[in-house]
């Protein structure tokens, strides 16, 4: 089933917006994950969509149908929680069956979903256990069954994995896409990991202060962000910023298309070593699969107020502590043997297709085809 929320907002008492006229269609069967930093206004847009909040304004459709005031009772949609709060006095397979058995769903018909539901989630041989006898990751297994055993149009998750440690996590999070790609059933997932987000979501929706900044495939927001914003939050390392005027940064340049003063952006990967831009090799960082590269380059640390804001916000400042003498650096990601050192003086070239252009005022992506023709424009829907 589609979920389309139009122009909604949410505001608290005395609070600014949690959620700002945000406008978004999940189409039916869709995976989509709702992403951003905390406080964002995820929680509260899955909460309006589940009907546990009422929307200030706008409206909710549910497969066309206008849900804005219905009870979420009545939404039949399944939420799934970071806790698990399973009852430790039932079984894993009371716990399964519980949902069913308040609705008075027959014995039969409940035994018969649990043991398809434990099937489908591997958990036949701990159906007789108690939760305090079970994993981590087990628990999280047993609260997903809990949704999927109501056979729900959708499943709404809040940071169902946060609570697992980083292995369990990755695990869990490619059995539930393999879970969803078997249901087929239309999911809203919140997260305020981006790494989660883009190997989950088929499309995947950024918020900032209660505003959507871009909603796309996890390809799109990776190559093409709308603003500063996403492209600070989206991918890890997070994508090199520095402010240029006709592609010329302090002495390094590099062939630009934008002729004035605007936003380079450069993704880690996309840096190579070559002729180009001369730096200095600050940090190594050998993680086996590759190596990670903090270099100084000979330009200075501007900061536009766009940049300075889009990097606060999304966190993605990592290379401040270096930062003590004003010269910008760069986050270059090499092969995993790369013949770097401390102190060493590289230099790094980059295809310039590769480039990413910010408006240093508004912080939105440059549309170089517009500038083609002569003008210059924005593509981002709304402002950072
Ligand atoms: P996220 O899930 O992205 O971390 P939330 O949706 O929980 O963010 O919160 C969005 C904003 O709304 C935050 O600024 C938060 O402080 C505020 N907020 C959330 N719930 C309430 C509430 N019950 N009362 C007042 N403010 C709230």
């Amino acid at each position: 089933m589609s979920i389309r929320v139009e122009a909604v907002t949410k505001a608290y008492k005395n609070g600014p917006r949690a959620v700002d006229e945000v406008s978004l269609e999940v189409r039916d069967g869709e995976f989509m994950v709702l992403v951003g930093p905390s406080g964002c206004g995820k929680s509260t847009l899955l909460k309006l969509i589940a009907g546990i909040e009422e929307v200030t304004d706008g409206r909710i459709y549910i497969s066309d149908r206008d849900v804005t005031l219905l009870d979420p009772r009545k939404r039949d949609i399944a939420m799934v929680f970071q806790s698990y709060a399973l009852y430790p006095h039932l079984s894993v397979r009371q716990n399964l069956g519980f949902g069913l058995k308040l609705r008075k769903t027959g014995k039969a018909e409940i035994a018969a979903r649990v043991d398809e539901v434990a099937r489908i989630l591997g958990l036949e041989e701990m159906l007789d256990r108690k939760p305090g006898e079970l994993s981590g990751g087990q628990r999280q297994r047993v609260a997903m069954g809990r949704a999927i055993v109501r056979e729900p149009q959708a499943f709404l998750m809040d940071e169902p994995l946060s609570n697992l440690d980083a292995k369990l996590r990755v695990s869990m999070r490619a059995q539930l896409s393999r879970l969803h790609e078997r249901l087929g059933v239309t999911t809203v997932y919140v997260t305020h990991d981006q790494v989660e987000a883009m190997t989950l979501g088929q499309r995947v929706a950024v918020l900032r202060g209660g505003v959507l900044q871009q909603c796309d495939t996890p390809e799109q927001l990776f190559d093409h962000p709308a603003n500063l914003f996403v492209a600070a939050f989206i991918g890890s390392p997070a994508m090199n910023l520095v402010e240029a005027e006709g592609g010329r940064f302090g002495s390094c340049a590099v062939p630009s298309p934008v002729e004035g003063r605007c936003i380079l952006g450069i993704r880690p990967h996309d840096l190579k070593l070559g002729p180009g831009i001369p730096a200095v090799v600050q940090v190594v960082e050998r993680l086996g699969t590759e190596t990670h590269v903090v270099a100084g380059i000979d330009a200075p640390r501007l900061r536009s107020a766009a940049l300075a804001d889009a990097l606060d916000a999304s966190a993605a400042d990592d290379d401040v502590l270096l930062a003590e003498d004003d010269r910008a650096s760069f986050t270059v990601v090499l092969d995993a043997r790369a013949p770097v050192a401390v102190g060493d003086r590289i230099e790094l070239t980059v295809d310039p297709d590769r480039l990413h252009h910010f408006d240093a005022d508004s912080g939105n992506a440059v549309d170089l085809g517009a500038l083609a023709g002569g003008r210059r424009e924005v593509v981002a829907p709304r402002g950072v």
